[in-house]
């Protein structure tokens, strides 16, 4: 089965990891951006977002950066593309904060150091659940349009 490719934003301020982790998965045929801070993220975010639905299908994201932190770079995140899933990173110590990420609409979260394979699996659901999202919403936008035309044609 040939494996689709997910449209990835990879965010750490530890750029080593962002580095290696970026081949890894452009290796694996994914498309990857990077970014190195959360105001970084909601920029690369902005320049990719199309008239409809954001190019990015998922975001990885570091909870712990210097400025703006991941949970607040998490929330401005779902309140611009509410469509686009969130796969936080956290430390053994801070399971609670990851928590609070889950309460603030991220998909789910990894305890650092991250699993390559387990990464891999949570970034395919959350592309799933991304992709069920958005086809809802284009059905919601036709069924809105079709309304407003008083139903003299059909969606395709
Ligand atoms: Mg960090």
């Amino acid at each position: 089965m040939v494996k689709l490719p997910i449209n990835i934003l990879l965010v750490d301020d530890e750029r080593d990891f962002v580095e290696i982790l970026s081949l890894r998965l452009t290796d694996a045929g994914h498309r990857v951006r990077t970014a190195f801070s959360g105001q970084e993220a909601l920029s690369v975010l902005a320049e990719t977002e199309g008239d409809a639905l954001p190019e990015i299908d998922v975001i990885v994201l570091d909870i712990k950066m210097p400025g703006m932190d991941g949970i607040e770079t998490l929330k401005q995140i779902k309140a611009k593309c509410p469509v686009v899933e969130v796969i936080l990173l956290t430390g053994h110590g801070a399971v609670d904060t990851a928590i609070k990420g889950l309460k603030s609409g991220a998909f789910d979260y990894l305890l650092k150091p991250a699993d390559f394979d387990e990464l891999t699996t949570k970034m395919e659901a959350a592309r799933k659940q991304k992709d069920a999202h958005a086809e809802r919403l284009r059905a919601a936008e036709a069924r809105a349009l079709m309304r407003r035309s008083g139903g003299l044609f059909k969606p395709d």
